[in-house]
């Protein structure tokens, strides 16, 4: 099983919250937290800012009297335009469906009066630990990882305005190759991440780790040799996050970057 609990207490983590709250503005206060997930992070708006909303798709509990719970989508906000002077989004574009991401990005931009921040996974390999569902056969991404963002990316979803603020947090990206790819996908992807949280992306039910005979896990054990190989000879460890942070007073006096 996944332990969120435990997970907090590694490096790349604390690195990830270190940055975010490093590039938080001092001078808000309606802010929006679009995900909230567990509100580890929220707590730790609380002790910053006076009025959060949490938002997330399952009704947040987040005991806090700065904090006001919402459940809601991003892909469609219940509030007005310019409602917030700074909104939160982090680790939660990757999992957000393909066809409904434009819409999240200008829901996200439209709901908010000054600052927005937003952090993803940096160019994450996403064949890396997938998964398939011995339910209904659907090969899933890592733990429900179905957008992978480079800088361009990114940018073009917020009308590539000029942002004040990037960090990249973290370093040790892993990736993949055709070969062991090939060779996982052919037996189920045996060193998927099964033991993630969010279930199959398909039928929503738990992803199981598949059994292998011997001769099948002494050819998934070359192709995860080869990738280890890849890993330790290809280039140098590459950024895990990135956080970056629009202000949209400064949209005119800033030189597109
Ligand atoms: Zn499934």
């Amino acid at each position: 099983m996944f332990d969120i609990r435990q997970y907090r207490h590694k490096e790349v983590e604390l690195e990830r919250v270190e940055s975010l709250l490093r590039v938080l503005p001092g001078d808000a206060i309606q802010v929006l937290e679009a995900g909230c997930r567990d509100g580890f992070i929220t707590l730790k708006l609380a002790e910053r800012y006076k009025s959060i909303t949490a938002l997330d798709l399952n009704m947040p509990q987040i005991n806090h009297p700065h904090v006001r719970c919402m459940q809601g989508d991003i892909t469609s906000l219940s509030f007005p335009d310019k409602s917030f002077d700074l909104v939160i989004c982090t680790e939660v574009l990757e999992h957000i469906p393909p066809v409904a991401l434009n819409k999240a990005c200008s829901e996200l931009s439209r709901v908010c009066r000054r600052y927005l921040l937003i952090g993803v996974p940096y160019c994450q390999d996403l064949r890396v630990h997938a998964t398939r569902c011995v339910h209904c056969g659907m090969i899933n991404p890592t733990t429900g990882h179905v957008n992978s963002f480079n800088e361009l990316r990114l940018m073009s979803l917020f009308g590539n305005l000029p942002y004040r603020i990037v960090e990249y947090p973290g370093r040790g990206i892993y990736k993949t190759n055709r070969m062991s790819y090939a060779i996982y996908k052919r037996f189920g992807f045996p060193y998927g991440s099964y033991e993630q949280e969010e279930p199959c992306i398909n039928c929503g039910k738990t992803l199981e780790r598949p059994h292998l005979r011997l001769p099948a896990r002494l050819i998934c054990l070359f192709a995860k040799g080869l990738e280890f190989l890849q890993n330790k000879t290809g280039p140098s460890k590459s950024p895990v996050w990135i956080h970056v942070l629009w202000d949209f007073t400064e949209q005119d006096s800033l030189k597109y970057q």
